[in-house]
């Protein structure tokens, strides 16, 4: 039925009242989870039009539900390191929402890691997976552990220990766990390694991001990297610009940004600038992914070493300063937080045409605002970065029916999953009066997938 404008006033009305009492008693319940509360009310407001639109989500109290996890997991992790030693770590898995399928979402090992981040991404998770089309959950988890400075048996005698608590709470149909930030192909070998060991069989499924070689999925190293900028490219598409022969500035240096340069440099675009924690490079011939990748992937090096290779190339410590360099698209795939009001004000400045998302939640609100409020191009985290857990989705499709498909078959398919979820959001915006609005179209199009399963799924 569709309401009448004053009806419809009310209806916001009170859906704001509604989701304005969720999100104060999300931050009574949750103290000093400032990560947490910031992901629940940029998902919360933006959810007000469907709400207003379908009180059947109030009646079932799906937002009371939802931003409480099913469960959190939080355990000690003990071992000992090259000195003999006794080291000891948190850990945490939270499991955060089933309605549409085992949870989902990677393990960080970062020494920020506590439960307020562990929750802001897996609340982020939901919607995500719920986007991708694929029948996931949303979980994420992690560790304070630091792996910067480690040796490898000491990463390995960690992750085992890590592993040996959280065996007993995953499984390929229960929660499948990946890789993060801090996590890569090697942390994942030790992690599978030491489950099949306790489990004593061999359960492919239960971990996404292996190694070739024992189950994994070609694409899956470039799939969020790659998928961003196929994000972007839809995004440019539609308001006729071109990706090629433009500037781009890709923060942070890690599997996400490696992956995005990439695509990017493979779609005739320059990438003049990355990072990584202590500083960035600014090249303005192009940055060389060759010397990054060596660096990052092969020799675990600074970013700033790049200039050693390539003199002409700049230099400077700090990351937030990467902001001020004039660009045409901008994509953040470091971390949360990393793009505040003044940088986002600063991009706007310089010209930017396009912002999407890589990393997990790198604007912050009033970043969002300002890209949104100068009509700059915005690809929110949950739609542009789905194309990684996209693809850990297939690697669980292959474990299960034993095949292995090409690089082209898996790269058509994330290609098409990332068309799909940008139809989507721009649909859902535009069907909830938000056109052009991505952050609203994508939290929608997510949310009402999840909320709709957890409906005919009875109060659980
Ligand atoms: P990695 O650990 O591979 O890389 C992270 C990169 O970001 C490193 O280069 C790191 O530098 C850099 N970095 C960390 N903090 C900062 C900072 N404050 N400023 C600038 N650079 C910084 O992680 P991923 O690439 O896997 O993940 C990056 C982001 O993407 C995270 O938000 C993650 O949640 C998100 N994501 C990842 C997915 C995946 O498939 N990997 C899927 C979806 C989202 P340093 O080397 O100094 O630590």
């Amino acid at each position: 039925m569709l309401l009448t404008m004053e009806a419809k006033d009310e209806a916001t009305r009170n859906a704001k009242e509604y989701v304005n009492e969720i999100y104060e008693t999300v931050v009574k319940r949750n103290p000093h989870e400032s990560e947490f509360h910031q992901a629940v009310l940029e998902i919360l407001h933006s959810l007000v039009p469907i709400l207003a639109k379908n009180p059947i989500y109030q009646k079932h109290s799906i937002l009371e539900r939802i931003v409480e996890p099913e469960r959190i997991i939080s355990f000690r992790v003990p071992w000992v390191d090259d000195q003999g030693k006794v080291q000891v770590n948190r850990g945490f898995r939270v499991q955060f929402n089933s309605a549409i399928g085992p949870y989902k979402g990677g393990l960080r090992f970062h020494p920020s890691v506590n439960a307020s981040i562990i929750k802001f991404l897996g609340f982020e998770q939901i919607y995500k997976n719920a986007l991708t089309g694929q029948p996931i959950g949303g979980g994420k988890g992690g560790s304070d552990f630091d792996p910067k400075g480690k040796s490898d048996m000491e990463i390995m005698r960690f992750t085992q220990s890590f592993m040996t608590e959280l065996y007993r709470h995953i499984g390929p149909d229960i929660d499948v766990p990946a890789g993060d930030i801090g996590v890569g192909g090697r942390e994942i070998g030790y992690l599978f390694g030491q489950y099949k060991r306790i489990r004593g069989g061999n359960e492919a499924g239960v971990l996404t991001g292996k190694g070739i070689g024992y189950g994994g999925s070609l694409a899956r190293t470039e799939a969020t990297g790659y998928g961003t900028v196929y994000f972007v490219q839809e995004m440019l598409q539609d308001k006729g610009i071109e990706l090629e022969g433009s500037t781009v500035v890709v923060s942070g240096s890690g599997n996400v940004s490696i992956y995005a340069i990439e695509k990017v440099q493979q779609l005739g675009a320059q990438v003049v600038a990355c990072s990584d924690s202590n500083g960035y490079i600014y090249d303005k011939n192009g940055i060389n992914l060759d010397t990054v990748k060596r660096l990052k992937e092969v020799e675990g090096k600074r970013i700033k070493e790049y200039v050693e290779a390539h003199p002409h190339a700049e230099y400077v410590e700090g990351c937030t300063g990467i902001w001020s360099i004039p660009c045409d698209i901008a994509l953040p795939c470091a971390t949360q937080n990393e793009i505040d009001e003044e940088a986002a004000k600063q991009l706007v400045a310089n010209g930017v045409k396009a912002v999407a998302e890589g990393a997990n939640m790198p604007s912050t609100l009033e970043a969002v605002d300002v890209f949104l409020s100068n009509d700059v191009l915005f690809g929110p985290a949950k739609a542009a970065n789905a194309g990684g857990v996209a693809v850990s989705a297939l690697e669980m499709a292959q474990n299960s029916s034993r095949i292995a498909w090409s690089f082209e078959e898996v790269d058509a398919k994330l290609h098409d999953i990332m068309k799909n979820i940008y139809q989507q959001s721009v649909q859902a915006a535009e069907e909830y009066g938000y056109a052009g609005n991505l952050v609203i179209g994508a939290n929608i199009a997510g949310f009402k997938k999840v909320a709709d399963a957890m409906i005919v799924q009875g109060v659980i």
